[in-house]
Order: C-alpha cells, then structure tokens, then sequence
C-alpha cells in the first residue's frame, strides 16, 4: 500500500462545509491529513467533520468569515496553539451575486470581492507567516475569471481574474523569499455544488424544469465543457497540489475545462 500524502500534516480549509471545499477536506484527510474544516457555517462545518471521523480521519470545524481579519488573526492562532505547525492553506470559500452591473448594489459588488478576493489575500497574509517549515497554499478561482461565462457575472469574474494573477505574482514573491510557500491556483470549469442554488437565475431554472437536477440538466447544454464536473474532481487536482507529489510547482494553475481555454 501507499504511504498517505499528507502524513503529519496540517492543512485548512475554508468555505468547507459545502460542495468543493468538503470534497477537499474528506481528501485530504483520507491521506492522513489533520483537516481544519473552516466556514462561516459552523454547524454544517461540523457535520463534514463527523463524515471524516466516520471515515476515521482526523478534522476539527472552525468558524471562520474570511473576509474578517480578525477571524483570521484568532483562526490561525488558534492553528498554530493547538498543533504548532500549518503546511497547508486552501482558500476555496467563495461566493457569487449575478446581476448585471447596472443592478447591482455597490455592496452588492463589495460583498463578493470581500469573500473572493479580500479573503484569498487575507488567509495568504496571515498563514504564510505561520507556514514555518515551508506550506503549500491554492486559490480556487474559476474559467469565469479567464473568460465571462455570460453576463451578468462581473464582480464574480473580476474577482477570480484577480485571484489567479494574486497566486502567480504571489508565487514569485514566496520563491523571492525563498521561505519554502508554493502558491498554486485550481481555475474549474462548472462544478455541481449548492453554490449554484443560492442564484436567482438558478431558482428560476428550478421553478421552470420543477427540481434542482433538472435544472443542472437545462444549463449543462449552455456550459463549455458540455458537462458540470464533481466536487471531487477539483479535489484530486487540489491534493496534487497540496501534497509533496508537486514538491516544486509553484506559480502554476491547473485549469479544468477540458481545454476549452487553452
Ligand atoms: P458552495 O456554495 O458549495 O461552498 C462554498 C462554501 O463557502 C460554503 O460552505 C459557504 O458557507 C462558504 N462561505 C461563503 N462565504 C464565506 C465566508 N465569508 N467565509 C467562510 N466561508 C464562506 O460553493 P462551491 O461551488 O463549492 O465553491 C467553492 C469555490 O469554488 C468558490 O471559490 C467558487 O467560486 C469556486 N468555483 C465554483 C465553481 C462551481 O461551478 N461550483 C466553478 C469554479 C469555481
């Protein structure tokens, strides 16, 4: 049998109560991993948390709003109290508000930066200084932030176009550093998460084909790939990049599109 991946490891990860950050963390924790389970959902952070102790791995939830400094500050303090070592950050929290710019809120706008992209800087800031031994970090962006799905997604693409060039040219200031961090991004294509069910445009589809699968299924023809992906598929490439099997990846984003943006 293989050795675990991420023997005596400690990895974060937040917004993973739900869809790409709990495939992740479940991942992570099968090679060994001890999986910091954070999100702004504290009780749904706990039941991923039972679902990896069932499994035998090892988790703890924490709540955590990545766009609060103060949250990180106490979040990482806290990493670093109880098992005084973090080799591992993944920043997938994230969220969307489609509405075309002319009826969208500035807060509407503020609000989506704040989770997306203030939030990828914020745990990068605090956790870089507290990866001692050298860590890997991924940024989940998305293809909407290489090319605009559609209307109606600006703030949402502007803040995945920003997280993939934040990890590139944080990737070189780490090397610069020479403090051991690799800064890596994972850009997916449509995924089937709940992240889709919290849209507007997404009850509507509901409402017309009567259920969230048939919905999925009237928008699948609409997505470049021709088909949404799982959350576990982003999770493999995640913990390629989590893992020592990338040792010296750094810089790099790993799309997921089937190569409709290449
Ligand atoms: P999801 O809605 O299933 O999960 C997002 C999680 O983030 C939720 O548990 C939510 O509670 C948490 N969250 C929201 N705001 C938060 C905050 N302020 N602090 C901490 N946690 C917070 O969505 P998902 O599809 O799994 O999305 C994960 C990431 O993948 C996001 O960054 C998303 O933009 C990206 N992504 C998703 C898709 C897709 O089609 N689902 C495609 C490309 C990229």
């Amino acid at each position: 049998m293989n050795p675990a991946r991420l023997s005596n490891k400690v990895g974060l990860v937040t917004g993973a109560a739900s869809g790409i950050g709990r495939a992740t963390a479940g991942l992570m924790a099968t090679e060994d991993a001890m999986v910091i389970v954070a999100d702004i959902d504290l009780p749904a952070a706990e039941s991923v948390v039972e679902e990896i102790a069932k499994r035998g791995g090892a988790a703890e939830a924490m709540e955590l709003d990545v766009s609060a400094e103060s949250d990180w500050q106490a979040a990482i303090g806290e990493v670093m109290a109880s098992h005084e070592r973090l080799d591992i950050l993944v920043n997938n929290a994230g969220i969307s508000i489609s509405k075309p710019v002319a009826d969208s809120s500035f807060d509407e706008w503020r609000q989506v930066l704040a989770v997306n992209l203030d939030g990828v800087f914020l745990g990068c800031r605090h956790a870089i200084a507290a990866m001692r031994n050298g860590g890997s970090i991924v940024n989940v962006a998305s293809v909407s932030g290489i090319r605009p799905p559609g209307g109606g997604a600006s703030a949402y693409c502007a803040s995945k176009a920003a997280v993939r060039m934040f990890s590139k040219a944080l990737a070189i200031e780490c090397a610069d550093a020479n403090n051991r961090v690799r800064v890596n991004v994972v850009t997916p294509g449509g995924v089937k998460t709940p992240i889709w069910e919290k849209e507007e445009f997404f009850q509507a589809l509901v409402e017309e084909h009567g259920g969230v699968e048939e919905a999925f299924s009237a928008m699948t023809s609409d997505l470049p790939s021709h088909e949404f992906f799982m959350p576990e598929d982003v999770a493999k490439s995640i913990l390629y990049l989590v893992s020592d099997d990338s040792l010296h990846l750094s810089g790099a984003e790993v799309v997921l599109d089937r190569g409709y943006n290449s």
